[in-house]
């Protein structure tokens, strides 16, 4: 199921050292190409705080998290 947290990555900036990987395993992966790949791009809710740690461990800054608007009907 999906949460309402959106991954933005700046592959710009990732230098494919892995810290997020190693943070949040089931949502990023760094490729043969070293540069992250993300798995989950819309994580469950669970997985917030995972993902937050690897947004902060970033040497990069390159993971944005946003919190994807409701979806009004
Ligand atoms: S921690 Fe940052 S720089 Fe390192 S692989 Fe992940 S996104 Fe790229």
């Amino acid at each position: 199921m999906s949460g309402s947290l959106r991954i933005v990555v700046d592959r710009d900036l990732c230098e494919g050292n892995g810290r997020c990987e190693q943070a949040a395993p089931a949502v990023f992966r760094v490729g043969d190409d070293d540069q992250v790949e993300v798995l989950d791009p819309a994580p469950a809710e669970a997985l917030r705080d995972a993902v937050e740690a690897a947004a902060h461990l970033c040497p990069r800054q390159a993971l944005r998290i946003v919190d994807a608007p409701g979806h009004p009907d």
